[in-house]
């Protein structure tokens, strides 16, 4: 595996400074074409810039060449961006048209206000910036999106034009190419063009209905994971999804997560939560008895959907979402037993991570917050039992100073798709809180009762945003074992028909997922229809097929493949399932 090296941090941070550098100019160009533009902030962020506005009328995207050739003007005159202090009060009367600026100076703490000036446009800014106008060397205005002010969705709704800004126009342009790739390979574009899944405005945000092509997806990747999970040790359960609000008022979710939470449903005098984690359920059974060590580990997994509130302003696609499935597990033993099964999980972590395709991860351990549980000893030793574990399976990793949870240390680990962008993978927790709240104890070799290590873990995270992220990494061409269609028999002619329903016919028996494309339509367009459906193996069967057993065996990707009889053709497309093999050729 290959760990990545993070971008240095100066230069990042130049970038970042030429960004927001460009945001201001586009501001400064907006104003010009809009002198009624109202202002909302302009920052940079990752790969990029944007700036929110309220204007008087919505932006098209033929607003955007006209902005840019005013923000080119003003790059070319190279003017000096200047800082400027004043006091509050003169910062209130400059920007006495700019409600939203006069909101941003009320939250000032200090008396003085640091503005930026370049030409005659002036911003609200702690900067740093360029020196001048002319240092933005290569930028282009990419989209238009709405945007809640503050992203509150009780605000008004201000329209973002988000940028992009580089050192070299060669940088530019392939920074350009990667967002074009990007854009093609969007889940929420290909779950509707390859019928995977939908989101419906009748049921609510954030809210995934899966249909059958998503279904057989989930459902193989389910499949697959249970299987090894129970090879690995591991019982499934099933936990109900609401409980007694009474029972996340003991584990402290009330307390501390009550943001997330749905409102109790009451029934009959009791107040009931819909679930936002599985933990609960999970305890409750390793609770049902008394424990000997010598039943531990004892490891308890189930696909747990959960409910979060998460604002429909941050919702996207299947990657955030209100409701979801995670591949939750929670694993009991003594705590000499942790770093056996920190290293367990790990393995199983990269076992998944490699098995799906994914080549490039980055590994972090985020150790003790500012506000914890426990003591500092049971977190250094915890701590230490984590890096003990990744150095036993030779995993390299970052640390991430304070961003363990309250409750105790974890390691996230995030996979890199095609496009070399981040996904969260597997996290594993320790957790020093909910044993104590519920007095999860087992019986030792000593007859005393002892308190549990519990560790709560995740392989894919969630099935929404693990497809998401497959379709993403694949754009859409999944690899043959998880397509939810392998092969498309297309006969030439209507009298070639009862050949392609054998071969189906024969093809299902032998559990491939193959379709007659029965259409009286010409073989052409067929053809074109399952690459764009992006099925792996596409059979086209005609006269000479017919008669010597043979097939023509066209792939998605538009390569054709020597005649083949169809047997041999079975043959190793069941070899190519089993081994899942991410290699099409025959
Ligand atoms: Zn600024
Ligand atoms: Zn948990």
């Amino acid at each position: 595996m290959v760990v990545n090296k993070e971008k240095t941090e100066a230069n990042s941070e130049k970038l970042d400074i030429m960004q927001h550098s460009a945001a201001h100019v586009m501001a400064e160009a907006v104003q010009s074409i809009f002198p009624q533009a109202k202002f909302g902030i302009g920052p940079a962020i990752e790969n990029g810039f944007y700036y929110d506005f309220d204007l008087p009328r919505s932006l098209t995207p033929d607003d955007l060449p006209l902005i840019e050739a005013k923000m080119n003007e003003i790059i070319a005159s190279n003017v000096p961006f200047v800082r400027q202090e004043v006091t509050k009060e003169e910062a209130r009367q400059l920007f006495a048209a700019q409600p939203y600026k006069l909101e941003l100076i009320d939250e000032i703490q200090d008396e003085k206000v640091s503005l930026y000036r370049q030409g005659s446009f002036i911003d609200l800014c702690r900067g740093p910036h360029v020196s001048s106008t002319g240092e933005i060397k290569a930028f282009k205005l990419v989209s238009i999106a709405g945007a809640y002010w503050r992203g509150d969705e009780h605000h008004p709704m201000l329209q973002r034009i988000y940028g992009v800004a580089f050192d070299t126009k060669e940088a530019l342009a392939q920074h350009l190419k990667k967002l074009d790739e990007a854009a093609k390979r969007d889940h929420r574009k290909l779950g509707r063009d390859l019928d995977l899944f939908s989101i419906h405005d009748e049921a609510g945000p954030g809210l995934v209905h899966w249909h059958p092509k998503g279904a057989v997806i989930r459902r193989l990747i389910e499949n697959f994971l249970t299987d090894e999970l129970i090879k690995r040790g591991y019982d499934m359960v099933y936990t109900p999804h609401i409980a007694k609000l009474d029972l996340w008022k003991t584990s402290g979710h009330w307390e501390f997560y009550r943001d997330y939470l749905y409102s109790p449903i009451e029934v009959e005098g009791q107040e009931y939560i819909i679930r936002p984690m599985n933990c609960l359920g999970h305890i409750l059974i390793y609770k049902t008895k008394r424990r000997s060590y010598r039943e531990l580990p004892l490891r308890y997994a189930e696909l747990g959907t959960v409910y979060r509130y998460e604002r429909s302003g941050v919702l996207h696609g299947l990657s955030r979402v209100r409701g979801f499935t995670q591949d939750d597990a929670h694993i009991f033993c003594r705590f000499g037993q942790l770093e056996d099964e920190v290293v367990g999980v790990l393995d199983l972590a990269r076992f998944m991570i490699d098995t799906f395709g994914f080549t490039n991860y980055r590994v972090l351990l985020s150790t003790r917050p500012e506000k914890y549980a426990g003591t500092t000893q049971v977190w250094e030793e915890a701590t230490e039992t984590l890096r003990r574990a990744l150095a036993r399976i030779g995993l390299d990793y970052q640390i991430d100073p304070g961003e363990g949870v309250f409750y105790g240390p974890k390691v996230d680990i995030k996979f890199e798709d095609a496009l070399g962008r981040a996904w969260q993978g597997p996290t594993i927790q320790v957790d020093f809180n909910l044993p104590q709240r519920f007095n999860v104890t087992y019986i030792g070799e000593d007859n005393q009762e002892h308190s549990v290590a519990m560790i709560h873990r995740t392989v894919l995270g969630s099935m929404e945003r693990f497809l998401a992220s497959l379709t993403e990494h694949y754009g859409g061409a999944f690899p043959v074992w998880l397509a939810p269609l392998q092969v498309k028999v297309i006969p030439v002619a209507d009298r070639h028909l009862d050949y392609a329903h054998k071969l189906e016919a024969e093809l299902k028996g032998e559990g491939v997922r193959a379709e007659v494309d029965a259409r009286s339509e010409r073989v052409n367009l067929k053809i074109r229809q399952a690459q764009l459906d992006k099925i792996p193996y596409m059979l086209v069967v005609g006269d000479k097929e017919v008669a010597t057993s043979t097939v023509s065996v066209r792939l998605r990707s538009g390569e054709q493949l020597a005649s083949q009889s169809y047997d041999s053709f079975k043959e190793t497309v069941k070899l190519a399932i089993v081994n899942k093999a991410k290699d099409l050729r025959l």
